[in-house]
């Protein structure tokens, strides 16, 4: 595996493949990778020549956010990535993304206003920037996220849509500890304590898939169930939001069918954990 610092070498070396006819598979990352982004390195890397990318974006953090304590494992990464047949790892400087201030902002309306988008505003434009930059700059036919991150992957299935960026995005499932704690970067800042708590916002997510499996439409009483079931942690505080949503749009629907998730955001301490769960009404 090769690694690459700067963009104009990594456009080089994969002009020369799009030019052979390589189909050029890529996923984004920041880093500090566990077995959730290895599941999308392997599948970038079946059949396709596989990029990945490192690069902890300034843009999609705000002031009070763990900007400058975000693990950063560089030499681990790379084994991960090489390990998995990955061909080509793309880790720029801060410098080299944005040479000058950034004065253009990619923002995806609707589907970013509720959920993450009110707890954490600013992020999501950070994000759809940030990957509109590196998508012009790798220049991938398939592009692979996580379900995990699930209100960001349906922001870019819209942001490929709406801007008509040549790019098939691949979503992949949520990869879990075996207590079902969705594995994140983020986890190994949790006190052994709040760690076995943490599993918690899993557990709660499925008694709410369970509710509706069981015929409850209502969103609040799910809204409900899942919230009591959080509550049992004595550590975890009030959940961000609990929220009831059509996959495609991330709003509530006034009638609960075809394709549900059901998301929520909870803090042990300073680390604040994402979790999402589907579920199909026929
Ligand atoms: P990050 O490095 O946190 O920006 O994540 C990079 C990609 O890995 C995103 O598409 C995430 O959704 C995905 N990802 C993170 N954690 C997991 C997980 N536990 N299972 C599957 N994908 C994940």
């Amino acid at each position: 595996m090769e690694i690459f610092h700067t963009i104009a070498e990594l456009r080089e070396k994969l002009d020369s493949h799009r030019s052979g006819g390589d189909t050029i598979g890529y996923v984004p990352t920041m880093g500090a990778l566990h077995d959730g982004h290895r599941s999308l390195l392997t599948a970038a890397a079946h059949d396709t020549i596989g990029v990945a990318s490192i690069f902890v974006n300034p843009l999609q953090f705000a002031p009070n956010e763990d900007l400058h304590s975000y693990p950063r494992t560089l030499e681990t990464d790379a084994a991960m990535a090489e390990s998995v047949g990955m061909k080509y790892l793309f880790v720029p400087s801060v410098r080299e993304m944005y040479p000058e201030e950034n004065l253009t902002a990619v923002t995806i309306r609707t589907i970013t206003d509720q959920w993450e988008g009110v707890s954490r505003p600013a992020h999501f434009d950070g994000v759809a920037t940030v990957v509109t930059k590196l998508f012009n700059i790798v220049g991938p036919c398939l592009a692979f996220f996580g379900e995990k991150d699930f209100q960001q992957l349906a922001m870019i299935r819209r942001m490929v849509l709406d801007l008509n960026q040549p790019i098939e995005v691949i979503g992949l499932p949520t990869i879990r500890e075996e207590d079902g704690l969705a594995m994140s970067s983020r986890n190994r800042r949790l006190t052994a304590e709040h760690r076995a708590q943490a599993s918690v916002v899993n557990r709660a997510l499925r008694r709410g898939i369970e509710a509706i499996e069981h015929h409850e439409r209502d969103p609040a009483a799910i809204e409900a169930i899942i919230r009591a079931v959080i509550a049992t942690a004595p550590d975890a505080e009030a959940p961000d939001y609990i929220a009831v949503v059509d996959s495609r749009t991330l709003r509530t629907p006034d009638v609960l069918e075809g394709s549900i998730r059901l998301l929520t955001a909870v803090r042990f301490g300073d680390v604040r954990l994402i979790d999402n769960m589907g579920v199909t009404i026929p």
